[in-house]
């Protein structure tokens, strides 16, 4: 990432052994599979199926997340920590349809590299490209698991070249397939020169791992065929040739990525990728923020909000924020400064997401995701901080890109309606507008299925039946200026006027005429499709 800090001392090994990062993927390709075997190595679950065996009690739980189950969505993303070997991995999972992008890009905010893992058979496909120049935007580091190898995949360096032309990014092999389908044996560690052969009897049990002297070692034939040793030494020896070499700075700045080829479910090529992960990782990165940006080693807490989810347990009306530590080490019961309002918070249940359960959390270091039960008081994007006034940036707020008129079917409800949409709209779930005149809300969203998604929660966690309708608006504007100009705008356009749930005036239309005209006769007054997220 490409923050300034020279002459940076190093950080505590606290710090240093953490690394936090998310599993970008296409629907399918194997991301929930990977998690379970990180896990499984982490030693965090005793047992393959328990990550989806919890999902699935959970979902019980209402028909909100029956829907998730039907159409295979995730909805809800959360952060799991767990250890492996010297280091700590801190794991922020991203909701995979792409109707939910807005929360997995914020997401992508949270940490410090990510894993793309793509299908052997299938290479890039479209929700991971998007995933991807979201990554990019960042410089994160990627590294890269080629899964389902033991099915018929493509041939190594046709998807090798698939991934250099579609992302622009330089690939370089950390291991290199033997055989494809049936066949499929094992890898060669490029990286290491090891023979890991895969144990199909036993899905949970970890490769056979052998010393090679190179790739002239006699013992390859004594594990590999006559055909796949002729026919790796082949590849490898091209590989060397026309791939370029792992860069650990280039990695590092986003510009190439290191792949692993394996299958999830076989539990091949995790650890080698965990080691990786360890490896190129990177540590806690320095944060951008206003005025000055935030270095991980710096004693002083300090952390941001990415993501905020409501209802997580639907007897208590409590949100969780789920803060990102930007900076030093925290402690329980610790004072922060909640920097947008001014105000000190106790922070004396934060909650460590350990993957076996929520737990409370006694001490986190810059790295970690903690998570801040509150009433509504911590918002996406907001910072707390040890009583400096520092404020991170670059957490991206969309513009929605669909409008939508909603009232309650049941017209007593439309109070409780009014606090539901704003509780969303503060968890990010949606943008909420409410007309300056006439009754009823406008809600924007990013895509299509959010509408049923929402409608589903407010009726199950407020019991409120909704119905979304076509609006007659078809975009919004937040809009900025002083006070009388903005007094003048808003009286001389009172139809077109609404306020979002900071109270703050936006402008709808269904014209880009419309939007011209006004920043023609108002010149004092700003049009904005986004809204800073603080
Ligand atoms: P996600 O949608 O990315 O979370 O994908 P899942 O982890 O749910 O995997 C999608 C499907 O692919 C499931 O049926 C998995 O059992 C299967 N799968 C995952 N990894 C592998 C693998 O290495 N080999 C094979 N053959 N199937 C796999």
């Amino acid at each position: 990432m490409a923050l300034d800090a020279p002459n940076r001392p190093a950080l505590p090994a606290e710090i240093a052994r953490r690394r936090t990062f998310a599993i970008i993927s296409h629907p399918d390709a194997g991301k929930t599979t990977l998690t379970e075997k990180f896990l499984l190595f982490g030693g965090a679950i005793q047992m393959a199926g328990q990550v989806r065996a919890k999902g699935e009690a959970r979902r019980t739980r209402s028909d909100f997340m029956a829907m998730e189950k039907d159409r295979g969505i995730s909805v809800s993303a959360s952060a799991m920590s767990f250890d492996f070997k010297e280091f700590r991995f801190n794991l922020v999972d991203t909701p995979g349809h792409s109707d939910f992008s807005e929360d997995t890009y914020r997401t992508l905010t949270a940490v410090d590299a990510a894993v793309m893992v793509i299908d052997g058979a299938k290479g890039v496909e479209s929700q991971t490209q998007k995933l991807f120049e979201v990554c990019r935007l960042r410089d994160l580091p990627i590294l890269t698991f080629c899964n389902k190898m033991d099915r018929e995949s493509r041939d190594t360096f046709e998807i090798i070249d698939e991934i250099q032309e579609m992302l622009a990014i330089d690939v370089s092999p950390a291991s290199w397939p033997i055989g494809v389908g049936r066949d499929f044996l094992g890898c060669y560690d490029m990286l290491n020169d090891r023979l890991e052969l895969m144990d199909r009897a036993d899905r949970n049990r970890v490769a056979e791992s052998i010393e090679i002297n190179g790739l002239d070692d006699p013992k390859l034939a004594e594990h590999v065929p006559a055909n796949l040793l002729e026919q790796l030494r082949e590849e490898v020896e091209m590989a060397r040739e026309l791939l370029p070499t792992l860069d650990v700075q280039s990695v590092a700045e986003g510009h190439m990525t290191p792949i692993w080829f394996g299958s999830a479910i076989n539990s091949f090529g995790v650890k080698e990728l965990m080691n990786g992960i360890g490896t190129y990782g990177p540590e806690p990165q320095p944060q951008s923020a206003q005025p000055r940006q935030i270095l991980p080693e710096e004693p002083k807490v300090s952390g941001f909000v990415f993501k905020v989810q409501a209802n997580m347990d639907p007897k208590h009306r409590d949100r969780v924020a789920f803060v990102r530590l930007a900076s030093g080490h925290f402690k329980r019961g610790m004072k922060l400064l909640h920097v947008r309002s001014k105000k000190p918070m106790a922070i004396s249940n934060p909650v460590l997401f350990l993957a076996a359960d929520r737990e409370l959390a006694e001490e986190a270091w810059a790295g970690d995701i903690i998570g801040i039960p509150n009433h509504g008081q911590l918002r996406i994007g907001d910072t707390l901080t040890e009583g400096e006034d520092l404020r991170v940036t670059n957490i991206p707020s969309f513009a929605p890109e669909l409008l939508k008129s909603v009232r309650a079917t049941d017209p007593m409800k439309a109070k409780h309606l009014e606090k539901a949409l704003m509780q969303f709209a503060e968890e990010g779930a949606a943008k909420v507008f409410k007309p300056a005149i006439g009754s009823g809300f406008i809600v924007g969203v990013v895509g299509a299925l959010q509408f049923e998604v929402l409608a589903s929660r407010i009726e199950l966690e407020y019991g409120i039946p909704v119905r979304f309708e076509n609006s007659q608006f078809t975009s919004a504007r937040w809009a900025k200026g002083d006070d009388q100009a903005l007094d003048k705008f808003v009286n001389s356009n009172k139809q077109h006027i609404a306020y979002d749930h900071d109270g703050d005036t936006v402008y709808l239309t269904r014209l880009q005429w419309d939007i011209d005209r006004i920043e023609r006769d108002y010149p004092d007054v700003t049009l904005t499709a986004t809204k800073e997220m603080m």
